[in-house]
C-alpha cells in the first residue's frame, strides 16, 4: 500500500496496543525467558536428539592423527569454507559431524514438506562451481541435501571426512601451538586450525513441560524424523491420533502433510506464524539454458551491492524526520500484516479458528512464513487448532498434553519446538589459551572479533555465530565468512606464521560495534518473545548479532584482510 493510502494514525495505533498486550501476556506466563527451553536433554528424553536415519553405528578405531584444519559439523558452513581453503591449496582438511552424512540441516531435517524458502538460485550455495541449476525456485530438502553431498564429492572432503562422530573436547596446547580435539568415539585428533561449523540452529530443544517424560505413546522432535513410525509417505498415519506442538517455520511446512494422512491432528499453538503467499515454479529450461558461467556469483555481489533508491524515493526519505521514516516502515508493516490477517479470513472457513490464526505482532518479530497449503489445512474435518493463546502446552500426561483441564489423547506426539540459538560449542567444552573456557569468557557477554575470532583462542573461527550479521539468506553470511577464514588461514600460511588470534583491542572495538548498532529502535523490545530476541531478555545486548547491515559487515570483512597486523597479534 502507498503512503497516501494509508489509515489514519489511530488505526495503526490501535492495532500496535493489540500487539503490546499480546506481548505482555506470553512475557508473563513465561518469564524465565531463554530459560523455558531445555536441549541438554537426559534420561528417557536423551533420545530426542538421537539420529534416527543411520541404520547403526560403523564402528571404527580410535583416531590419534593430526590434520591442519579440522571443521566441528559437516553443514554449508563446512563446504563453504573448505570450498575456498581448496582454492588457497589446503590440503589437510577433515570434517567432523554428529551426522552419518555431510549435509547439517539438511541431514537432519527430513520431516514431510522440508524446503528452504530462500530462493535456490540464491540459497544454493557454489551453483557456479558445481555448474547446477536448480529444478524450482524453491528446493526441497532432498535437493539441497544433494547438493550438500556434491559438493563434499567435488572438493574431495569424504577422504578425511568423520561421521556419527560428536566432538566433546577442543583445548588448545599453547607448547605445540596445536588444538587437541577429542570426541565420543574415543578420537585423539589434532589440528593447527578448527572452525566451529556447528550451525546456527542445529541442536533441538524442548520447552519444559510437566510430565513430559510420562507421555505413554510416541513422540520425536521434527529434526528426527521417525519414519518407521509414520512411514516414508506418513501412510502409517491413517489410523493415528497424531498431536503437534508448536506452529514455527518447521510445524508450518509438516502440518499440511500431516493434516493430510493422519486419522486425526490437533495442533497446539502458542503463537501463531505470519503466512504469506509462496510463489514457487519449476526452473524455466530456457532461462537456465541462457545462463551465461559466474552467473550465481554475480547475484551473490549484487546482494553485496548497495542498492540506489530511485530518485522520487530519495525525495520522499530527505523530507522526513527520523521519528517519520520509523513511522512509515512501522505503518507499511502493519498494512502488510493486515493483509496476512485478510487471507486468513479469506481461506479458513470456521470464524473462531480463523481469529486464532492471526499473528498480532510486527512481521519479522518471527521468522516469516510462505506456505499456500498450511491455511487450508484448516478447513480439513480431522484437524483442530487449540488455541493455548499464548499460554502454550503447559502438562503432559501419559494420555497426551492438557490444556484448560482438557486431555488430549494421542498416539504420537512431535515437538516442532525448534533449536538452541546460535551457540558455539554445542556437545563441546572449547577451552582455549591458559586454560580458558569459551563458555566462561562469555559468562558476563559474549565477545568477538566479528563474531568469528575471539581473543584467547588462537586458530580458531567461528561461523554462524552471534555477533556477527544476520542474513535471511543464511548461505550469503556464511560465504562472506567462509571468504574470510580462508583468507585468514592463507595469510598464516603464506606469512610464515603459525598462530593468529584476535587483539583485546580489537575485541573491545567490535563488541562496542555490535552494541553501538543494537537498541536503535524499540522494534526488538516491542515485538512478541521468540528467539529473534531472547525471548524478552532484552537487557543482553551484546549477545545478539551484528545489526550495521550486512554490506557493512562485509565491508568490515573485506577491509580486515588488508590490516591483519592491527586486529590479530600473529606469530
Ligand atoms: P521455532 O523456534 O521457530 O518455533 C518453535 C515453536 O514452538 C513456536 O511456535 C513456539 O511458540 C512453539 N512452542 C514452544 N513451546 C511451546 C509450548 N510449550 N506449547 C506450545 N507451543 C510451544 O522452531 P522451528 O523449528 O519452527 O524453526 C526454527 C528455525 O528454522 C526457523 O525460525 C527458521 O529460521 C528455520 N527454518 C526455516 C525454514 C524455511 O526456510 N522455510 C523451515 C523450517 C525452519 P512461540 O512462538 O509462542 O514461542
Amino acid at each position: 500500500m502507498a503512503a497516501h493510502e494509508r489509515q489514519p494514525q489511530e488505526y495503526y495505533d490501535a492495532i500496535k496496543a493489540r500487539f503490546a498486550e499480546e506481548r505482555d501476556l506470553r512475557l508473563a506466563f513465561r518469564p524465565e525467558g531463554t530459560a523455558q527451553f531445555v536441549s541438554d536433554l537426559d534420561g528417557d528424553l536423551a533420545r530426542i536428539a538421537d539420529d534416527p536415519y543411520a541404520e547403526e553405528i560403523t564402528e571404527r578405531n580410535p583416531i590419534d592423527d593430526e590434520v591442519e584444519v579440522l571443521i566441528i559439523g559437516g553443514g554449508f558452513s563446512a563446504l563453504l569454507t573448505s570450498a575456498r581453503l581448496r582454492e588457497f591449496g589446503v590440503e589437510s582438511i577433515r570434517i567432523v559431524e554428529r551426522g552419518a552424512d555431510v549435509g547439517g540441516t539438511w541431514y537432519w531435517n527430513r520431516y514431510p514438506g522440508v524446503a528452504c524458502d530462500v530462493p535456490a538460485y540464491d540459497y544454493l550455495p557454489l551453483l557456479d562451481e558445481l555448474d547446477y541449476v536448480p529444478t524450482h525456485r524453491y528446493a526441497g530438502g532432498q535437493e539441497i541435501w544433494d547438493h550438500c553431498r556434491a559438493i563434499a564429492r567435488k572438493y574431495d572432503l569424504y577422504d578425511l571426512a568423520v561421521f556419527q562422530t560428536t566432538v566433546t573436547s577442543t583445548v588448545w596446547d599453547e607448547a605445540s601451538g596445536r588444538w587437541h580435539i577429542g570426541t565420543d568415539r574415543g578420537d585423539r585428533m589434532r589440528a593447527k586450525f578448527v572452525i566451529c561449523a556447528n550451525g546456527t540452529l542445529s541442536k533441538p530443544k524442548l520447552s519444559r513441560i510437566a510430565g513430559m517424560e510420562t507421555f505413554a505413546g510416541h513422540a520425536f522432535h521434527t529434526s528426527r524424523w521417525d519414519f518407521d513410525y509414520t512411514g516414508t509417505n506418513l501412510e502409517k498415519l491413517g489410523d493415528k491420533v497424531v498431536g503437534i506442538i508448536g506452529t514455527g517455520a518447521t510445524a508450518v511446512q509438516a502440518i499440511p502433510h500431516l493434516g493430510a494422512n493422519a486419522k486425526e491432528l490437533v495442533v497446539f499453538q502458542r503463537t501463531p506464524s505470519t503466512i504469506d503467499f509462496k510463489e514457487d515454479w519449476p526452473t524455466d529450461p530456457n532461462w537456465a539454458r541462457r545462463l551465461q558461467p559466474g552467473w550465481q556469483t554475480k547475484r551473490r555481489e549484487r546482494v553485496l551491492r548497495a542498492i540506489e533508491p530511485s530518485d522520487e524515493t530519495k525525495a520522499r526519505w530527505a523530507a522526513m524526520s527520523a521519528e517519520e521514516k520509523l513511522r512509515d516502515q512501522e505503518q507499511a508493516n502493519i498494512d502488510r500484516l493486515m493483509r496476512i490477517h485478510r487471507r486468513i479470513e479469506e481461506t479458513v472457513h470456521d470464524p473462531a479458528t480463523a481469529e486464532s490464526l492471526k499473528p498480532w505482532y510486527m512481521i519479522m518479530c518471527k521468522r516469516p512464513c510462505f506456505h499456500n497449503e498450511y491455511l487450508p489445512t484448516f478447513n480439513r474435518p480431522n484437524v483442530r487448532l487449540i488455541d493455548t493463546h499464548g499460554k502454550g502446552v503447559t502438562e503432559i500426561r501419559p494420555e497426551g498434553p492438557v490444556f484448560e483441564d482438557r486431555v488430549y489423547p494421542l498416539d504420537l506426539l512431535i515437538y516442532a519446538t525448534g533449536f538452541e540459538v546460535q551457540k558455539t560449542g554445542i556437545w563441546n567444552r572449547i577451552v582455549g589459551r591458559d586454560g580458558l573456557d569459551l563458555d566462561g569468557k562469555y559468562a558476563d557477554g559474549i565477545r568477538t572479533v566479528f563474531g568469528i575470532h575471539t581473543a584467547g583462542f588462537p586458530n580458531l573461527f567461528i561461523m554462524g555465530g552471534y555477533q556477527a550479521s544476520f542474513q535471511f539468506n543464511l548461505t550469503d553470511l556464511l560465504s562472506v565468512q567462509g571468504d574470510h577464514i580462508a583468507a585468514c588461514i592463507d595469510h598464516v600460511r603464506r606469512s610464515g606464521r603459525d598462530v593468529i588470534d584476535a587483539t583485546d583491542d580489537a575485541e573491545q572495538w567490535w563488541v562496542d560495534e555490535v552494541i553501538s548498532n543494537r537498541g536503535k529502535t524499540r522494534f526488538s523490545e516491542d515485538c512478541t518473545p521468540g528467539y529473534y530476541n531472547f525471548e524478552g531478555e532484552f537487557q543482553r545486548r551484546q549477545d545478539g548479532n551484528y545489526n550495521g547491515g550486512f554490506r557493512t559487515y562485509n565491508a568490515h570483512l573485506t577491509n580486515a584482510r588488508g590490516e591483519f597486523d592491527r586486529l590479530f597479534s600473529l606469530a
